[in-house]
């Protein structure tokens, strides 16, 4: 016979987390659906940190924001191609997510700063370390505090549909074997398509050969499965490369590097862009030199700033020498060129003005504290903003902006929030606000 629950998540990254979690706190049965052997999704990858404007930790620190001016960066990064009602919702709501995961004993309370932003408002770990980790770690143990039951290994293959509204989903376990568990409300939360390389090149047939920073599961699945009752999608061709990933094992490095004060510089030994302007961008810039790679590159100063930092050392990514010139030599480089441009950068921060290309952030500190370190990165594919259409509840919409009863959406799967190009830091607040939300309304209807 059929297991019954009130409302099915699936997929265990951040936004099924925190859905999961919600809904159980407003009194549902809820069971967890992942198809992989591990608990995190792609979030556990996520590594700067989780945007906010005019939170309780910026305040603690003086960094005066505005949600206003948040909005508007976001539109302007996503190229005014974001859907304005989530956008509005989701500027609105990001305080409240911050608080959210304090109450749950996940506090981010460093604050740092990525590209395309103006402000501080990237909130991370007090010990700087990376926030994916430290966030799945953290709901987990929430997870298991509720005995929220968690199925690994099971893939939902179906979402039901009965009279009108979804009534559950069948599941297929790792021996293949298949069963029916009925719910009221199904929320959809697994994640982007960027590790489906035929998909990602049926939308953007260029972006064939390119690496991609996601792990296995970010296969697009659930984008299908909502079409097949009737969803609708927008902006399926906005998948964004990421800057700065190391090519050999396909492993990001941190957009909180050049947060922290490092630049990026070519195998002439010259910059060649403004490191701190948004990924589609920086992306752009590196493919278009000679060599379609840079090196991105830092001194002790940061190093000692940013916690990635050692575990890029301790993974044999970095080249490291004592001077400048000896760096140059490693990285086959020519010395004098190398050694100028770490003098004019140099002076560009003295003055905080960047003369040659206009860097306005991150100029935090010149670079002349040795060892300098080095490491090779290219862009991969590493973001896909399209996906699903829902309203503010997270309710899932058909092409007729009708509400599709029972079905609910959250995280990387939705697409418009992000417009052309999301912003670093956006994803993990995205995923946590929507999460919630979804949690508290699938646990709602399904209480009725
Ligand atoms: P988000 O950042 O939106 O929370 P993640 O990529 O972190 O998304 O997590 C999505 C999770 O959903 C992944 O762990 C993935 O393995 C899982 N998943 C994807 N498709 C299915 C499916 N059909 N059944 C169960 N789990 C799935």
């Amino acid at each position: 016979a059929p297991v019954s629950y009130d409302v099915v998540v699936v997929g265990s990254g951040g936004a099924g987390l925190a859905a999961a979690i919600q809904a159980h706190d407003d009194g549902a049965r809820v069971v967890i659906i992942e198809k992989m052997p591990t608990i995190g999704g792609n979030t556990i990858k996520a590594s700067v940190g989780m945007n906010a404007a005019e939170t309780r930790y910026q305040r603690l620190k003086g960094i005066e924001d505005s949600k206003e001016l948040f909005y508007e960066e976001t539109l302007k990064g996503g190229k005014f191609k974001n859907n304005p009602v989530l956008l509005r919702e989701f500027v609105e709501q990001a305080p409240g997510a911050i608080d959210w995961l304090t109450d749950k004993g996940i506090e981010l309370c460093d604050i740092t700063i990525t590209g395309g932003m103006s402000i501080d408002r990237t909130h991370r770990p007090e010990d700087r370390s990376a926030v994916g980790g430290f966030l799945i770690s953290g709901l987990v143990k929430n997870v298991n505090q509720r005995n929220i039951e968690v199925l690994l290994e099971t893939s939902v293959a179906e979402i039901l549909f009965e009279n009108g509204a979804v009534s559950g989903v069948k599941v297929v376990d790792e021996y293949n074997d298949s069963r029916i568990l009925n719910a009221k409300s199904v929320i959809v939360a697994t994640g982007g398509f960027s590790a489906n390389r035929e998909m990602v090149v049926k939308y953007r047939p260029e972006l064939d050969g390119f690496v991609t920073t996601n792990h296995k599961g970010a296969t697009g699945s659930g984008i299908a499965m909502l079409q097949k009752i009737g969803a609708d999608t927008v902006d399926m061709g906005e998948i964004q490369i990421h800057p700065t990933v190391e090519q050999t094992t396909s492993y990001l490095i941190s957009e909180a590097i050049r947060g922290g004060g490092a630049i990026l510089v070519s195998q002439a030994g010259k910059r060649f862009f403004n490191e701190m302007e948004t990924r589609d961008k920086v992306s752009a810039e590196i493919i278009a030199l000679p060599e379609k790679s840079a090196w991105i590159m830092f001194d002790e100063q940061v190093r000692l700033n940013n916690k990635a930092a050692d575990e890029y050392i301790a993974k044999g990514f970095v080249i490291s020498a004592p001077t400048p010139h000896e760096l140059a030599v490693k990285l086959n480089m020519d010395q004098e060129t190398l050694q100028t441009t770490l003098n004019r950068y140099n002076q560009f921060v003295e003055q905080q003005n960047d003369e040659d290309f206009g860097r306005k952030t991150a100029l935090r500190h010149p670079l002349n504290h040795g060892p300098y370190y080095a490491i090779r990165i290219a862009p991969g594919v590493h973001h896909t903003m399209g996906g699903v259409t829902i309203n503010t509840d997270t309710a899932v919409l058909d092409a007729q902006k009708q509400v599709i009863p029972g079905a609910w959406a959250a995280g990387e799967v939705v697409g418009g929030i992000h417009g052309a190009n999301r912003i670093g830091g956006n994803a993990v607040a995205d995923i946590i606000i929507f999460g919630i939300k979804a949690g508290r309304n699938a646990a709602a209807l399904a209480l009725g």
